[in-house]
């Protein structure tokens, strides 16, 4: 059987030249950066050199400001509560947005819960921010605005730049969960005026278990590790070498190959997309339909339930999924499919699509010739279908 996998947002697979470059650090090079001797150096070298990597990714001037971390919802963690606390005898408002990640949204509840005022700014029918709602819900208050450059469930791209000049404009730090974005389209945190900013290793090819945090020089973080000061003191903690080396290597190849590729995925994302609604009665797209990631498609299919879509496709071994994972564990429909208008029952007939690096348009056409019959099997079982869609 073909096996088609689509869930790229949930996990990509390793970039074997991402592990070739890994590899000697796990098994020669195991030095600590900290050490004086030659080891010690040799692992300093291989840390800088990623710090550079990262940066020249971001478009950011100062490798220093990129800060290595275990993840995305430890960067985040580090973005929300270390601003956060360091600006609180200056202010005590957050602004982020409905959409966000799911830990961007907990590290705000726990911060509500410290004593800050949260405004969750909500977005429209295709996901993208209101920027008029965000101006008005600035305060003399507000120390911190957070918004992701893309959500990885439907997809949808938002105005970093102009949400970036608003911040400015108003002395208020602008943090960026990149997460879903970095890789797929270009980010610049000089000219999107992004002063704070999230990765994910392996939303790039990278290893699992890393992350990074952009920090602007000179805006101000409160460390939310203690330890034995690495990281400039931000984030302390024997650095993961091999999987910081991984990390570079491949926001390296990112940078180098994210234009081509991208090309390659909208053409195979819209044909999907397409296929998909000419063949399937009474299905629709969630999110914008240009403003989108090119590796995303997220479709809803009236009257099933995605989770069961989930398993028969599974049964013609084809991987996709029905939200964000890190969701997963909850039956709740998702906050994002929530957030841009859709009742209970829609947001539940969702399933996302996430193209990657294997994906050929050999998988995309065995997704087109298949789904059709797995929707319509479901939809003859289903108490929701009215009868005139069966015939
Ligand atoms: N932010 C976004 C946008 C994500 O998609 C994810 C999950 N891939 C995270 C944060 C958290 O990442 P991790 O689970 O790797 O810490």
């Amino acid at each position: 059987m073909r096996k088609v996998y689509l869930d790229n947002g949930a996990g990509m697979p390793l970039d074997p030249r991402v592990l070739d470059a890994m590899t000697p650090y796990f098994l020669e090079d195991y030095g600590n950066p900290s050490s004086a001797h030659s080891y010690g150096n040799r692992a300093k070298t291989a840390l800088a050199t990623a710090r550079d990597q990262v940066a020249q990714l971001l478009g950011a001037t100062k490798s220093q400001d990129i800060i290595f971390t275990s993840g995305a919802t430890e960067s985040n963690n580090l973005a929300l509560k270390g601003v956060a606390y360091r600006a609180k005898s200056k202010g005590n408002h957050i602004i982020t947005t409905a959409v966000e990640h799911i830990s961007v949204i907990n590290i705000c509840k726990f911060l509500q819960k410290e004593g800050f005022d949260v405004t969750f700014v909500p977005v429209d029918k295709m996901g993208l921010v209101d920027l008029e709602q965000l101006k008005a819900a600035v305060t003399d208050k507000t120390v911190l605005i957070s918004v992701m450059y893309a959500n990885g469930e439907i997809g949808t791209v938002q105005p970093i730049k102009e949400i970036g000049k608003l911040a400015k404009e108003n002395n208020i730090v602008f943090h960026v969960d990149a997460v879903a974005a970095a890789g797929q389209v270009p980010i610049n945190v000089e000219e999107e005026n992004i002063d704070v900013l999230t990765l994910s290793s392996n939303d790039m090819y990278g290893p699992k278990g890393v992350g990074a945090l952009y920090i602007r020089s000179g805006t101000k973080v409160l460390p939310i590790v203690q330890g034995g000061g690495q990281e400039r003191g931000i984030r302390s903690g024997t650095e993961n070498i091999p999987g910081i080396v991984g990390m570079g290597k491949a926001a390296e190849f990112a940078k180098a190959e994210m234009c081509d590729e991208g090309k390659r995925l909208i053409v195979l994302r819209d044909r999907l997309i397409s296929g998909v609604l000419d063949s399937i009665p009474h299905s629709f797209l969630n999110g914008h339909p240009t403003q989108r990631l090119p590796n995303n498609a997220n479709l809803r299919f009236s009257y099933i339930e995605g989770e069961s879509l989930i398993l028969g496709l599974d049964m013609h071994g084809i991987q996709v999924s029905s939200g964000s994972a890190c969701t997963s564990k909850t039956l709740e429909p998702s906050h994002v499919l929530r957030a841009i208008g859709l009742a209970h029952e829609e947001a539940h007939g969702s399933l996302v699509f996430t193209l990657g690096k294997k994906t050929s348009v050999e998988d995309i056409d065995y997704v087109i010739e298949l789904l059709p019959d797995v929707v319509k099997r479901l939809r003859a079982l289903s108490p929701l279908t009215p009868k005139e869609i069966l015939r």
